[in-house]
C-alpha cells in the first residue's frame, strides 16, 4: 500500500505539503521513515511537554502495540510506526491500523497529555495575533508568523557570523586532525590489547566524530570544507598511527624499519586497506554528525 492510499483510507488531508488529520483534538502527520532500504508508514504527533519512557511504555500497552516511541530526540514528538502497511496488504491490516491510530489520540487524551497547540518559539498566547501551523524541521507545528520571522532571522544572523570566521580554518583543520589522531589511537590500543588484534568497523566511526567536534571547538565555518577536512584528517590520522604501531612492532625485529615493511608488504598493505575500509564504514556510519554544518538551523524553515 502507498502512503498516499492509506491517507485517503484514514482521511488524511494535504496542507501545506504535509498529509494532516484532527483525530481526537490531536494533529497527526502522516509521512514516510525510511531506515536503511526499508520505509515505513509513520504517524507523528507532537505533545506540548516532554514526556517520559514509562508514559510511552504505558500508552503502547494501552494502544495494545509496541510501536511507539519518541521520534529522534524529542521527547515531545511520539511516533507510531506501522511496519506492513506497505507491499500488498489485507484489508484488516488497514483497519486495523486506523482503529489503532484513534485508540492512541483516545490513549493521549485520558492521559492528559496535550497536543503542540502553543506557538513553538514564544510557546505564549498574543492577543493580537493567532498561531498558524506549518512547517519547522519537517514537522506541522503552531507558530506566530512573527516569532517564526524572528527566529529565523536570528538562526540566519547566527550562520552569517559563523561564516565570517574564516581566519580559524587552520586551527580547526588542526584541531579535527589532533581530535581523529586520538581517536585512532585509542582504537589503536583497543585492538591490540583488548579486541586481540580483532579491528571492529564501528570502532572507526568515533574517528570522524572525534575530528568534527574537535574542529568544532576551533569556531570556523562549518560548511563542506570541514566534512573534507574531517575525512582528510581521518584517513591521515589513522594511517598515521598504524605507522607508528608498524614501526614498535619492527622494534621487536633486528632490521630497519624500511627492510621491516618491505619484507612483511603483502601484510602491511593489506592492513592498511582494512584500516581504510572501516574507516569509510566509519564515515557512513557517523555521516549524520560529520554533516552537521551550520545552515542546518536555517534549514529547519
Ligand atoms: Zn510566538
Amino acid at each position: 500500500m502507498k502512503l498516499i492510499d492509506f491517507a485517503k483510507r484514514a482521511q488524511f488531508e494535504e496542507k501545506q505539503g504535509f498529509l494532516i488529520k484532527e483525530s481526537n483534538g490531536y494533529n497527526l502527520l502522516l509521512n514516510e521513515l525510511q531506515v536503511g532500504y526499508v520505509s515505513y508508514i509513520v504517524v507523528l504527533v507532537c505533545l506540548d511537554k516532554a514526556i517520559t519512557k514509562e508514559q510511552v511504555k504505558e500508552i503502547n500497552q494501552k494502544v495494545g502495540t509496541k510501536r511507539i516511541s519518541f521520534s529522534g530526540k524529542s521527547n515531545s514528538v511520539l511516533m507510531f510506526q506501522f511496519d506492513d502497511l506497505f507491499g500488498p496488504v489485507k484489508e484488516e491490516k488497514v483497519n486495523k491500523a486506523i482503529d489503532n491510530l484513534s485508540t492512541f489520540t483516545q490513549v493521549l487524551a485520558a492521559m492528559n497529555l496535550n497536543n503542540q497547540s502553543k506557538c513553538i518559539f514564544c510557546g505564549q498566547d498574543k492577543e493580537d495575533e493567532d498561531v498558524i501551523f506549518g512547517n519547522y524541521n519537517g514537522l506541522y507545528l503552531p507558530q506566530h508568523e512573527s516569532c517564526r520571522q524572528q527566529a529565523k532571522t536570528k538562526a540566519v544572523a547566527k550562520m552569517n557570523q559563523e561564516n565570517s570566521n574564516t581566519k580559524m580554518y587552520p586551527i580547526s583543520i588542526l584541531l579535527a586532525f589532533g581530535g581523529a589522531f586520538i581517536a585512532a589511537l585509542i582504537i589503536n590500543i583497543l585492538t591490540y590489547f583488548v579486541f586481540d588484534g580483532t579491528m571492529y568497523a564501528i570502532a572507526y566511526a568515533l574517528v570522524p566524530i572525534a575530528a568534527f567536534f574537535a574542529y568544532k571547538l576551533g569556531k570556523a565555518p562549518r560548511n563542506k570544507k570541514m566534512i573534507v577536512s574531517i575525512i582528510a584528517a581521518s584517513a591521515v590520522a589513522t594511517l598515521l598511527i598504524d605507522i607508528i604501531f608498524l614501526y614498535i612492532v619492527s622494534l621487536g625485529y633486528n632490521m630497519s624499519f624500511i627492510d621491516f615493511l618491505i619484507e612483511n608488504k603483502t601484510a602491511v598493505l593489506g592492513n592498511e586497506g582494512m584500516t581504510l575500509l572501516f574507516l569509510a564504514i566509519g564515515v557512513w556510519i557517523s555521516w549524520n554528525i560529520i554533516t552537521k554544518t551550520n545552515d542546518s538551523d536555517v534549514r529547519k524553515f
